[in-house]
């Protein structure tokens, strides 16, 4: 609970707005936002709206406000959660982990690094040289990520188009010894359309110091490997063309194909059979080759590109998470080892047109959402066990309905998706959908075009409809059956392992299978992304959660501009308001006696100056009691329980009077 600010920056927690509505929530964003007060809590949770212009609250003033204090008893800040998160890992021995979610744009990577940062400035007092050098090498892995991971939107000039979680590792001193990433869905499609600017964050990397994180592993492939990244950012925007003449489908010229085979050190007339034909089997067991149509060698070039876009990501990680992993650790020596987890993630997306993508995005947040509604309903009832109260029932939509529409085993729709991208022979979108409807129509959050003809905003045979917790999200199936399968033609995985470079056929292990090998039902993208959700939610259910909310003010990067529309539209998306509900069902507020007393005694005759009962409760008691509210609280083992704020309110009424 945050300290109650002067009232003239807005209540710096929402829970204690007047009543929790959105008109309520959205004029106290607004005001704080205007007097530049970034960050509110609810509760435990930290709410921040991009200022868009550099605030200074976050140097070594800041840092040693915040080191070792309690949440409330500072103005909302990231470094308020940092500092929780890293007191209950270190005085409690717990994994934690800071989820900050949002969407593009929103300032998730930026909060990230402060969070960071911060960990990295309360750390290793003693400035023992190993340590530091940890923590730089955990600091800068970050920028390398960045460099390769980012593309320009137009949303967002440097916008990571991928989830990232990082677990920080700690010994029992509570200094950083390592730390491990995770990422999640890189966007390819928009990472290639930033060719150009891929190339200046590679080239750019070449003269960072962060090079030495490669060159224990050799400098020279990594040169080379960003030098593929620029070649294959580049295919698709013309590089590469193709012309049909008489029936038979050629490569337009033959620069890029040797541009290509000098790059990733293959001979020139395999890629061209790799860009032209494909290996297949047929029923007898027999294996031709099958010349594709104009059609189906631009769609391979560019599922190529990407995918060798794709490879050499996860190898970069591979490669930073070899050198930053713990190493010589000794449980004995060094005690229990502690991790803090980071997950920088994109919050729910909801555009005019929503895609695989999108679906993909959101089924993820429905999935943290539920972690989260749980954990927090958790958390209330260890607190409310600790200081012996009694525990009430807390009314709350629990979202598992619609994450079982998308993840069931033989019913959601990501195994409808897979069953139709299995299935032998022509299977287009619409049929997909038809399919779909047939199993889910009766659902109460799917909706299709076809069983409500009447809804003029979707269309007919093309849409469907989930009504996620944070709103309905009208889903175009376009695309939907391409993105999901592994479009990647065996030929390219082949002509990679081929590759007498061995770092690029480390990356293409499945280029050694025969088309015969070759498993007949791989993993789909949706079932890709399923899995790896459902393995983080279990690595952040183990760990005591905190969070970051973001929010963006305005589409114009603007300091000053707070859309009242796009803002209302992502506190709706972040589910924010359901938080405060939650928050508030059992008690809104809760203090320490020693401290409530301190704030409070002089609206009572009993405490002021100073009280002459045994105990600080009871001096609470007689404060509670004078102002009638009684009925409204409940006494704990050391803190005193709120539940509704507007008794605080009239304490803080007749305080302001008094002072
Ligand atoms: P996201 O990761 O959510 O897509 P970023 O963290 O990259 O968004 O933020 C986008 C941009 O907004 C940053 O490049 C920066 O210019 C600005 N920004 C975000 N957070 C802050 C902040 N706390 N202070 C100043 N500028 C910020
Ligand atoms: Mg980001």
């Amino acid at each position: 609970m945050a300290e109650l600010e002067g009232l003239e920056f807005g209540k710096s927690d929402f829970v204690l707005l007047d009543e929790v509505n959105m008109e309520q929530f959205m004029e106290n964003l607004k005001l704080r936002f205007e007097k530049a007060r970034i960050y509110t809590f609810i509760g435990e949770v930290v709410v921040s709206v991009n200022p868009y212009k550099q605030m200074d609250i976050y140097g070594k003033e800041a840092i040693d406000a915040y080191r070792g204090r309690e949440l409330y008893e500072n103005p909302p800040h990231l470094y308020a959660v940092a500092d929780a998160a890293y007191k209950a890992m270190k005085r409690r021995a717990k994994d934690t982990c800071i989820v900050i979610s949002g969407e593009s744009g929103a300032g998730k990577t930026e909060a990230s690094k402060y969070i960071m940062q911060y960990i990295a400035a309360i750390t290793n007092p003693s400035q023992r040289a190993e340590v530091e050098s940890v923590k730089n090498v955990l600091l800068k892995s970050n920028c390398v990520l960045e460099a390769f991971g980012n593309a320009k939107t137009n949303r967002n000039d440097n916008s990571s188009r991928f989830g990232k979680y990082m677990d920080i590792n700690f010994n029992f001193n509570g200094d950083p010894t390592g730390g491990h990433i995770n990422n999640y869905l890189l966007e390819k499609v928009r990472l290639l359309r930033g060719g150009s600017e891929e190339m200046l964050g590679s080239l750019h990397l070449q003269k960072d110091p962060v090079n030495y994180v490669y060159t224990r592993e050799g400098a020279a492939s990594t040169f080379y490997n960003t030098r593929i990244m620029n070649c294959v950012s580049a295919t698709p925007q013309g590089n590469l063309q193709f012309e049909t003449d008489s029936e038979s489908v050629q490569v337009v010229g033959s620069e890029a194909v040797s541009h290509i085979a000098g790059l990733t050190t293959t001979e020139p007339d395999n890629v061209t059979k790799s860009l032209l034909y494909r290996t297949v089997a047929t029923g007898g067991g027999e294996v031709i080759e099958k010349g594709h149509t104009e059609k189906e060698a631009c769609f391979g070039r560019d599922a190529f590109a990407k995918a060798l876009y794709e490879r050499l990501f996860c190898w970069i990680v591979a490669r930073i998470n070899a050198v930053i992993e713990v190493k010589d650790y000794n449980p004995v020596l060094h005690g229990k080892n502690t991790v803090i987890g980071v997950l920088d993630i994109y919050g729910f997306e909801i555009f005019d047109n929503n895609s695989f993508e999108q679906f993909c995005i959101n089924y993820c947040n429905e999935k943290l959402q539920q972690l989260f509604i749980e954990l927090i309903l958790r958390q209330e009832q260890d607190e409310y066990q600790r200081e012996g109260i009694t525990w009430r029932h807390i009314d709350y939509f629990n979202n598992q309905i619609i994450v079982d529409l998308v993840e069931q085993p033989h019913k959601g729709i990501i195994s409808v998706l897979d069953e139709a991208c299995l299935t032998v022979g022509k299977v287009t979108d619409t049929i997909c959908l038809e399919s779909m409807d047939a199993k889910l129509g009766q659902h109460p959050h799917y909706t299709s075009r076809k069983l409500t003809p009447s809804d003029k905003t979707m269309e007919f045979h093309r849409d469907f409809r989930i009504r996620h917790y944070a709103g309905d999200v009208t889903y175009s199936v376009e695309g939907f059956l391409d993105k999901n399968k592994d479009p990647l033609f065996q030929d390219f995985k082949r002509l990679m392992y081929n590759s007498s470079n061995p770092v690029l056929k480390e990356m293409w292990p499945d280029g050694q299978l025969s088309i015969t090998e070759v498993t007949k039902r791989p993993l789909t993208a949706a079932t890709l992304f399923k899995n790896s959700i459902v393995a983080l939610v279990d690595k952040l259910g183990c760990k005591e959660p905190y969070y970051v909310r973001c929010i963006k003010p305005n589409e114009m990067k603007s300091p000053v501009l707070f859309d009242d529309a796009r803002c209302q539209h992502q506190v709706a998306y972040l589910g924010l308001l359901e938080n405060v509900r939650v928050r508030r069902a059992g008690f809104a507020y809760r203090q320490p006696y020693a401290r409530f007393l301190q704030r409070y005694k002089m609206t009572c005759e009993y405490t002021w100056p100073n009280h002459l009962m045994e105990t600080d409760r009871e001096a609470v008691e007689a404060i509670v009691t004078q102002h009638g509210f009684q009925d409204d609280v409940a006494y704990g083992h050391t803190k005193l329980f709120v539940r509704t704020p507007r008794s605080l309110f009239t304490l803080e009424q007749e305080r302001a009077a008094l002072i």
